[in-house]
């Protein structure tokens, strides 16, 4: 596996700059294409999965913050508060108390439940600088979270649909996790004491970990403070583990918030939130990608899809109409001219992309291309409308596979 930080800065995925700060690093343009598109692939499985998006602000007041319990569990974690006005606002540790309150905003019955309530969104964490680095230890993190507001009844059932969302991102991905995690509470007073509470919590994740037929490992002191969770560990390079997903449930903050729906019954009862992220932060995904393909992402991941090489300076009108047309499919190309070396030195700088599409005399006459596949393959001339749909529509189609003969 390669490292992420050498990787990043040698393609221009990202970087960090002093007066910034470190843990504060910030995107460049292919970068961020790799982080938009992984962003979009995450809202599209989650719109499919009955999830509604939201969005809520980075900050909040202290006192939120001590309701739902993060001041006196995680304050070691947060940025210290700022002075606006006679009160004090804090940067989030978290998503879930803005969500709690999103949720309160409006009544709701049974009948709507379970609520899925899904965003991306910032979050802060004042790790020490001595363990920053790359994109897998920051101060500033772009979750992909989501908060379910559902029945006990409803909490097995969701907690296991979380469970397949995170087996099929991961084969869309090619993420490999390297152990799911059950994780419990150590000893310590960093956890909320409610014992009853804990106990029903961890027999649900138990009982949800034992019917997916997963292979899992108990962990204790690594439970959330307000409950345990189920961890999905990956592992870079040398072998350091991380989370990446995680599935919780808790009683606590709808307790501390005083969340409601009202029953069949006509009743007041208290719903469960499950808190889920599929894919983590984006920063932590976004550089195990990176280390896991080197660079050569899948073609609808990888910053530049089709890099566009007339054999002369006689087809570059060619192969930039050519570009145009990618664009206008939604593909990302570019051009590579003569400027930059002979051609093959130019196949060569373009070895990381999925497509080489070749322009010589022949092919500019005939509106052709000769494709060059990133393994190796060199495909006969063909025509570009066809490439192009082709190309288009194994993207669509986020396909691991970079032609359609292959198996
Ligand atoms: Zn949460």
């Amino acid at each position: 596996m390669h490292d992420h930080r050498k990787l990043g800065r040698e393609l221009g995925l990202f970087d960090t700059d002093p007066l910034i700060g470190s843990g504060l690093p910030y995107w460049l343009p292919d970068g961020a294409v790799i982080r938009h598109t992984l962003e979009e692939y995450i809202r599209d499985a989650e719109r499919r999965a009955g999830y509604r998006h939201v969005y809520s602000p980075v900050l909040g007041k202290r006192e939120l913050y001590e309701i739902s319990g993060h001041w006196s569990h995680y304050s070691d974690d947060m940025f210290p508060p700022m002075d606006l006005g006679g009160e004090q606002v804090v940067l989030r540790p978290s998503l879930c108390p803005h969500h709690a309150l999103i949720y309160r905003s409006r009544s709701h019955s049974y009948r709507e439940l379970p609520l899925r309530v899904a965003e991306l969104g910032g979050m802060y964490r004042s790790e020490l600088s001595g363990v920053l680095g790359g994109l897998t230890r920051v101060r500033a993190i772009q979750l992909n979270d989501a908060h379910i507001f559902c029945t006990l009844d409803q909490v097995a059932a969701e907690a296991a649909g979380a469970l397949e969302m995170i087996r099929r991102a991961y084969a869309a991905l090619g993420i490999r996790p390297v152990r799911y995690r059950l994780s419990l509470p150590g000893a310590g007073g960093k956890y909320v004491a409610a014992p009853e509470m804990w106990r029903r919590a961890t027999a649900m994740l138990t009982d949800v970990l034992d019917r997916s037929g997963l292979a899992y490992e108990a962990a204790e002191g690594e439970a959330a403070f307000y409950g345990p969770k189920i961890d999905v560990q990956i592992a870079d390079g040398a072998g350091r583990e991380a989370t990446l997903s995680t599935v919780q449930v808790d009683f606590h903050q709808p307790e501390q918030f005083d969340l409601h729906y009202i029953g069949p019954d006509g009743g007041r009862h208290r719903p469960v939130m499950v808190h889920r992220s599929i894919i983590g932060s984006v920063e932590r995904a976004v550089a195990h990608l990176i280390e896991v393909y080197g660079g050569a992402f899948p073609a609808w991941l990888a910053p530049a899809q089709v890099v566009v090489l007339p054999v002369t300076e006689a087809e570059l009108p060619q192969a930039e109409a050519l570009v145009r047309r990618c664009a206008e499919l939604g593909l990302r190309a570019e051009v590579s001219g003569p400027e930059h070396g002979s051609l093959g030195a130019r196949v060569r700088a373009a070895r990381l992309a999925p497509y080489q599409a070749v322009i010589g005399a022949k092919e500019a006459v005939g509106d052709e291309v000769a494709l060059r596949l990133r393994d190796g393959r060199a495909l006969d001339a063909m025509p570009a409308a066809e490439a192009l749909a082709r190309i288009g529509g194994l993207v669509e189609a986020r396909a691991a596979a970079l032609w359609e003969s292959e198996s």
